[in-house]
């Protein structure tokens, strides 16, 4: 069901009357449907400001200008990128405050801020001022969120990594409409990551599990239109819609219960007739929500069976099998829920939080061969799934984030098709969230 308040705050003739009533005023979001460019930041106006002590200002420059983008000095921009590496005192981040407010006020609406902060720093003062760079981005996200801009961190790890193009393109344009107050790590890959030029997936193999779901479509559709070669799996009940996705996609389908004891055994064995996989997406997923004094031993069961257990055991037989090829990108669905907790979903946190601490435990064991995984937890999506939630708690739901709505099965596709490129290497165990930058667990 479309979010009607959102028509609603953007019509010029009912907006008066949302305002009156007082209302939230959902900006409609900018998004990117179009397959990935080399140039994805083409006709982009951005502006690129540094703090006096930070030193990778003019690398950003390079990688803006590489990627299409405009340095702009004066008027409008549609994305703003603040190096405040190197920020180390207490009079620095005063020197960032003098950079960012000027620049708001050039910003256009949907714009972009993105800011490069230190790791830890080399100090307390140091660690001190790098985490203020966080405060400071997540609290402009709640201000800028209502006019449908956002505001993301990057911090830098280790020597310069090579993450850039595949953090710019995503973090400053639309692909990222639903991905605010998030700060992520840059981290030096090792082994170095291999070069490539085109973002694109077309000679990959990629298999996504849950595809006959709302996220798991999206994202098989968001990485066929890229030119990877797409493995849909899903419950046996939902072939015919699994077999129609995969014949529009040009790839293949495959029925398979992922709880059944030989399931991992048969996915091994068809990634090997696949000849190996490039990008793994654990999408599959369920609820059976109850409290957790009233939650049933099966109900519990069932959850941790299909979230977690059978991730781990495809995991361990495509590993005995060889079948995940070298730079592999692995992604798991976790949730807000896994990191925030709710009420009546013990079971279904347990499973999303183990995805996460699983991830980054995986990302290690991915590393040496040039691979990454990482997790990427939605908050609310409008899907069947938040679509059966009554009406009343669906409306709360919605507007319990910076950009007061729920974001699309589209959004999360997206930001799992970011961590699934080869120029991302420099991003691994780590969760990114996919909330509109949720109250919940913020
Ligand atoms: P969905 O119910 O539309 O899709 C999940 C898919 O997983 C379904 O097609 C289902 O048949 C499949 N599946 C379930 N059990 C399976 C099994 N045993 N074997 C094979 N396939 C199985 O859900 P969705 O909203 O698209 O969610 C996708 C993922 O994102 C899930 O992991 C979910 O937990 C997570 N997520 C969703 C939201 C949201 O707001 N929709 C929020 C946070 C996290």
């Amino acid at each position: 069901m479309p979010d009607r308040l959102v028509s609603l705050a953007n019509h010029p003739l009912t907006r008066p009357l949302v305002r009156g009533l007082g209302l939230p005023q959902p900006a409609r979001l900018a998004r990117s449907t179009q397959p990935y460019r080399p140039l994805e930041l083409q006709g982009r106006s951005v502006l690129v400001a540094a703090v006096p002590a930070a030193g990778l200002a003019e690398t950003v420059r390079r990688a803006v200008v590489r990627l299409g983008g405009v340095l702009e000095h004066l008027g409008c921009v549609q994305a703003v990128i603040v190096d405040a590496t190197g920020c180390s005192a207490v009079d620095q981040l005063r020197e960032l405050y003098d950079l960012l407010h000027p620049a708001l006020g050039r910003l256009d609406a949907h714009g972009r801020v993105l800011l490069l902060a230190d790791g830890e720093g080399d100090g307390a003062e140091a660690a001190a001022c790098a985490r203020a760079v966080e405060g400071l981005t997540r609290s402009l996200a709640k201000e800028i969120g209502r006019h449908g801009a956002t505001a993301n961190a990057l911090r830098i790890r280790g020597a310069w990594p090579q993450g850039l193009d595949a953090a710019l393109s995503f973090f400053c344009t639309d692909r990222s409409a639903f991905v605010s107050g998030q700060v992520l790590d840059l981290r030096s890959p090792t082994p170095e990551v291999e070069r490539i030029a085109q973002p694109a997936f077309h000679g990959r193999v990629a298999v996504v599990t849950g595809a006959a779901g709302a996220i798991g479509a999206a994202t098989a559709r968001r990485l066929a239109q890229d030119g990877a070669s797409v493995a849909c799996v899903d419950v046996p009940s939902s072939a015919g819609r699994l077999a129609a996705l995969a014949e529009e996609l040009g790839g293949q389908a495959l029925p398979l219960d992922l709880t059944v004891p030989e399931a991992s055994a048969r996915l091994g064995e068809f990634a090997r007739g696949l000849g190996g996989i490039d990008i793994l997406v654990h999408n599959a997923g369920i609820t059976r929500d109850r409290t957790l004094a009233k939650m049933s031993g099966r109900e519990w069961d069932s959850v941790l069976d299909v979230n977690l257990r059978a991730v781990l055991a495809i995991d361990a037989a495509l590993d005995r099998g060889g079948a995940m090829k070298p730079a592999a990108r692995e992604i798991c669905l976790a949730s807000i829920s896994g990191i925030a907790g709710n009420a009546g979903q013990a079971n279904y946190a347990a499973s999303k939080a183990a995805l996460i601490g699983y991830t980054a435990a995986r990302a290690r064991e991915l590393a040496p061969r040039g691979g990454t995984a990482n997790a990427v937890a939605p908050g609310f999506i409008e899907t069947e799934m938040t679509r059966r939630i009554p009406w009343m708690l669906r409306q709360v739901g919605r507007r319990l984030n910076a950009l007061q709505q729920g974001g699309l099965p589209e959004d999360v596709a997206e930001a799992i098709a970011f961590l699934a490129r080869s120029d991302a290497q420099a991003v691994t165990g780590q969760t990114l969230r996919v909330c509109g930058q949720s109250f919940l667990g913020a």
